[in-house]
């Protein structure tokens, strides 16, 4: 039996829900808080094990059985506790990847634990009565609850809830403060998030390390909260969706990039699942290196407005620069990638991904936009901001956007040749 990483099994607890695998097991009836079922580990008639879905544990009352979900599942199946841990993995669409030995645990466990005690608390709130009308706002923007689970999203209600929960779990106000989740003014700590909906945003080994919370009832601002910067969250390290998508970004051999968490969402919904989304306007060096990493090809779909025109330009280049394939799709209709799927459904959305520009195509529309290229010295920066792009392209590649000035423009290609080589051979030298 190959050895699994004691952080790979920690990852495969943290995105299961025990209901969920011992419901596939046995029936279960939710009482309040728990769920209960037939104890399957001795005689039982009435239902004595109660599963909580807020410890992931179960425990049976009359015969004293007892664990988490591997525990579970290796004593019902009566397999090895890694097999148990293989088995829960395929469940829940994790590939285990072996490792040849045990690593040291991250000296960021109990963060990481923290963090994962909070995002259950949210997710736990949005199940209860009092989150109906939360529920309900989240259902008009098309958030399925198979969607909320997925992206274990969740909810806050009155100020200081998580603080006495995560106090009851002893967890001290200062370790509460440096992750981000209370607010401190003298002595006093109260919670950060409060009436609004929580985005978990993980790393790229999908530990929870932020969270984005956005407002739900009507007037209330700022429509976004981000958790602050701490020792376990980097914004600029961080693409949202990253550990998820990366399997699939493998099997389809290219990734998505979009603007939006939201986009990322309705896109992994949708069955694109190889989209992550930016977490904030310009990609960082630590972020171009994730994408590198990655080894695809890369399909920016920014906003349908001159905002994502720029990021797609800016971003674009970055990635060009780092030596990434990058195509651009550009939406048209609605405003991002999540609208255009609930207005214009999935299929077309696959047939816009099979159709994309080159970056050097994208530019080419790009440099034109609101110029009047009747003016000679606006069509004169215009042609030479394309020279410029095409500096390093292949020949083929400057054969025919050569050409496509021309015929369009009316221009020598001789001229417009003559002029691109010194901007090539300066590109070169500045290197
Ligand atoms: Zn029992």
């Amino acid at each position: 039996m190959p050895k699994i990483a004691p952080e790979e099994i920690a990852k495969i607890r943290e995105q299961t829900d025990i209901v969920e695998i011992i419901g596939d097991y046995i029936p279960l009836t939710q009482k309040g808080k728990n769920f209960f079922g037939i104890c399957p580990f001795h005689q039982d008639h009435s239902p004595s094990m109660s599963v909580s879905r807020e410890k992931q544990m179960f425990k049976c009352f009359s015969c004293g059985a007892a664990g988490n979900v591997f525990k579970f599942v290796s004593d019902y199946e009566n397999i090895p506790f890694l097999e148990a841990v293989e088995k829960v993995a395929a469940k829940v669409g994790i590939n285990v990847h072996f490792a040849k030995g045990y690593k040291e645990p991250s000296k960021y466990e109990r963060e990481y634990e923290i963090m994962n005690l909070a995002m259950v608390f949210y997710q736990n709130n949005l199940q209860t009565e009092a989150a109906s009308k939360a529920r309900e706002y989240l259902s008009v923007r098309g958030l399925t609850s198979e969607m909320l689970k997925t992206f274990d999203i969740g909810l806050s209600f009155t100020k200081d809830q998580l603080r006495k929960f995560l106090e009851g779990k002893k967890i001290s106000n200062e370790e509460m403060f440096d992750l981000g989740l209370v607010n401190q003014k003298g002595t006093v700590y109260t919670d950060v998030f409060f009436d609004r909906i929580l985005f978990p945003i993980h790393d790229p080994d999908g530990h929870v390390v932020a969270f984005t919370g956005r407002v739900y009832a009507k007037d209330a601002t700022p429509k976004y909260l981000n958790s602050k910067e701490t020792k376990i969250f980097k914004k600029g390290n961080i693409l949202f969706n990253y550990h998820r998508a990366k399997d699939h970004v493998r099997l389809e051999k290219k990734v998505i990039i979009v603007e939006g968490n939201m986009d990322a969402i309705r896109m992994y919904a949708s069955g694109f699942k190889n989209t992550i989304a930016l977490m904030g306007t310009s990609l960082t060096k630590e972020q171009i290196t994730l994408i590198q990493k990655l080894h695809v090809p890369v399909i920016l779909m920014f906003d349908n407005d001159e905002a994502g025109a720029l990021a797609t330009h800016t971003n674009g280049k970055l990635l060009m620069d780092a030596g990434l394939n990058v195509s651009v799709v550009r939406l048209s209709g609605q405003k991002d990638p999540d609208e255009y799927i609930l207005s214009n459904g999935v299929e077309k959305m696959a047939e816009v991904l099979k159709h994309p520009l080159t970056f050097l195509e994208f530019q080419y529309e790009y440099f034109k936009a609101n110029k009047d290229l009747s003016d000679a010295g606006t069509l004169t920066t215009y042609v030479r901001e394309v020279l410029n792009s095409l500096a390093g392209a292949d020949p083929i590649t400057v054969d025919i956007t050569l050409n496509k000035l021309c015929e369009e423009y009316h221009l020598s290609y001789e001229v417009l040749k003559s002029q691109m080589l010194p901007i090539k051979e300066e590109k070169k030298l500045s290197k």
